[in-house]
């Protein structure tokens, strides 16, 4: 004991943060991660957007290296309400994270980023060199902006560690990584803050919930917009297994996009067809969809290239994503008295 490094885990209590608890929990995929101890931090252990708080989280943890995820985050229609508060908050918090991170000489600092910060107006498919290059879609231009500033951060800090790190020594590395939309377990289901798989669990559940207690078989699922918009999702598991592989093995400053691939893309529709399906195996009501027009559809698409990661990784195995729908509907009716 006491020899184990530790990793930080901002963000630890969130979708993102608790897979990575259980993968590295996982009795099948553990092993690799024995000399590592985990600290998973939430919001109970400081508010990030405080530098003073923040420091007292690095002084307590001691971290040699740190998986910094925490954000103020939300789906489309939260993103349109508060674009000032998400630019600030974020701004404040990951600025305080990577100074935080360089004082304490953490070794290798992971920063999550997400595709919805590509340019507006850009070509397909999307890839790493592109964060900067035109204005993000408008809706979320404030979170776009703040998460921009970490790959900002990253370059910045890297000339710095250059010219000041002693002959022989390691210079620690300030990098980022970009998933695709992630879902899973521990996700935000609420109605207001969430993306669309939990916001879609989230109505499918209450659907199938009221159906029972009318003693009916059928249900509908109400979803936002015309279902055409076209999204690459990842099962958290995945992400949580690859954002572990960028914190051993990635040596790059340069950001990488977690995401299956393009030929994985799959709209709206589909995506609300399979969390019905999963509800009509799990409860036996059927679920039909109907489309509400009047919301927005945000994005049409930000259609994301992994071949940068399939050039390091070209065996690595997403999980389908029916079966990523099925197993988070199983863990939402198992659990639902205590999602958030
Ligand atoms: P985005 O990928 O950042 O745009 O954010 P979302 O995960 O919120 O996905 C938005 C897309 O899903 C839009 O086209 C929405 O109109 C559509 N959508 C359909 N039903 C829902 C829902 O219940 N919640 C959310 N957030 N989006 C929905």
């Amino acid at each position: 004991m006491g020899t184990k490094e530790i990793i930080l885990v901002t963000g630890g209590s969130g979708l993102v943060g608790q897979a990575i608890r259980s993968v590295t929990e996982d009795s099948n995929t553990n092993e690799a991660y024995q000399n590592y101890s985990f600290y998973f931090a939430s919001s109970k252990d400081a508010d990030l957007s405080q530098l003073e708080q923040t420091r007292k989280l690095f002084e307590r943890v001691q971290p040699s290296y740190v998986i910094h995820l925490a954000a103020m985050v939300g789906g489309l229609f939260r993103n349109l309400k508060y674009n000032l508060e998400f630019l600030r908050t974020n701004l404040a918090i990951n600025d305080n994270v990577l100074l935080m991170a360089k004082e304490f000489k953490v070794k290798k600092c992971v920063s999550c980023l997400s595709t919805c910060i590509f340019p507006d107006k850009t070509t397909y498919p999307i890839d790493e060199t592109m964060v900067h290059l035109g204005p993000p879609h408008n809706s979320n231009f404030g979170y776009s902006h703040a998460k921009r500033m970490i790959d900002v951060l990253n370059h910045a800090y890297s000339d710095h560690f250059k010219s000041t790190v002693n002959v022989g020594e390691k210079v620690p590395l300030f990098t980022s990584v970009i998933p695709t939309n992630v879902y899973g377990a521990y996700d935000n289901f609420n109605l207001e803050d969430s993306h669309v798989i939990p916001g879609l669990i989230f109505k499918a559940y209450q659907a199938a919930h009221d159906a029972k207690e009318k003693g009916i078989e059928h249900a509908k699922l109400n979803v936002f917009g015309t279902g055409r918009p076209r999204r690459q999702f990842i099962y958290s598991k995945d992400l949580a297994r690859l954002i572990l592989w960028t914190l051993t093995d990635y040596e790059e400053v340069e950001p990488i996009i977690l995401s299956v691939g393009e030929e994985d893309e799959i709209s709206i529709g589909e995506a609300a067809q399979l969390v019905a399906d999963a509800f009509t195996q799990e409860t036996s009501i059927k679920i039909e969809l109907e489309y509400d027009q009047s919301f927005s559809d945000g994005q049409f698409k930000k259609t994301a290239s992994n071949f940068k990661l399939r050039q390091y990784l070209p065996k690595f195995e997403f999980t389908p994503i029916e079966i990523g729908i099925r197993e988070t509907v199983r863990w939402v009716i198992a659990n639902y008295d205590s999602i958030r």
